[in-house]
């Protein structure tokens, strides 16, 4: 068997596991768990790994989420084909295909603090067949007003609080799913807008992430 038929088979007994511990229950989510390649998005030396159920690193610090964090968060998100979804963190890009993969790759923009990685992504995001997505640099604490307003804002680095931006670039209705806490540990929030802009937020399951950086973050 070719490397590329046991990646293949390991991505299929990967998901599998997922759905058997329920960290996936939506048929599109694990669908689109299938579609997208991880090992595209792992450095060449742990491609071994790359159906793990374990962060790995990425350079620069930073690490590329375990696959069950990332189910837990795709399912609270609830994305429709159609979405605009702001994702802040793009590391690897292996996160913004999967949404690509629920919302539509132009539909999606991720911004990254760090210009090396932004670029790697964004070649990953190609060889993906998902580079549609938009990568950009810059500061996520601040969101990205110009593509909002956002039905979902999904960040995948812990912040102390919900910067007020994220909120306001919110189209009515929309939802924020982000790792919120100390830089020690955080907990996941589903923050839903609603009509008089305030914020219903919703505590969900314990995490770890490495930090948000920025003017509305933590320092560096
Ligand atoms: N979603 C990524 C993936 O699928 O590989 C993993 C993200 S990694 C856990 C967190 C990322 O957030 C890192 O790449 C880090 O550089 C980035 N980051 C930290 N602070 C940021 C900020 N203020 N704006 C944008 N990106 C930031």
């Amino acid at each position: 068997m070719g490397q590329k038929a046991d990646f293949a088979a390991e991505r299929l007994r990967m998901v599998e596991r997922l759905v058997a511990s329920r960290y996936i229950q939506d048929p599109r989510v694990r669908d689109a768990f299938l579609a997208v390649p991880r090992e595209a998005f792992v450095r060449p030396e742990d491609a071994d790994a790359a159906y793990e159920d374990v962060p790995l690193p990425i350079g620069r610090g930073q690490t590329i989420s375990a696959p069950s964090m990332i189910a837990i968060m795709l399912e609270e998100a609830r994305l429709a084909p159609g979405d605009r979804v702001l994702e802040i963190g793009t590391g690897s890009g292996y996160h913004a295909s999967l949404v690509a993969r629920l919302v539509g790759p132009q539909n999606v923009v991720s911004i990254e603090r760090i210009p090396r990685l932004a670029e790697w992504a964004r070649s990953n995001l190609a060889r993906a067949g998902l580079s549609g997505v938009t990568v950009v640099v810059g500061d996520g604490s601040l969101g990205y007003p110009e593509r909002s307003p956002y039905d979902c804002v999904m960040v995948t680095a812990g912040a102390p609080e919900i910067p007020d931006p994220w909120r306001l670039q919110l189209s009515p209705r929309g939802r924020i799913v982000a790792p919120i806490g100390p830089r020690s540990g955080q907990v996941l929030i589903v923050a839903t807008r609603k009509a008089d802009g305030s914020l219903d937020v919703r505590e969900g399951t314990p995490c770890a992430f490495v930090p948000l950086i920025g003017a509305r973050a933590w320092s560096a």
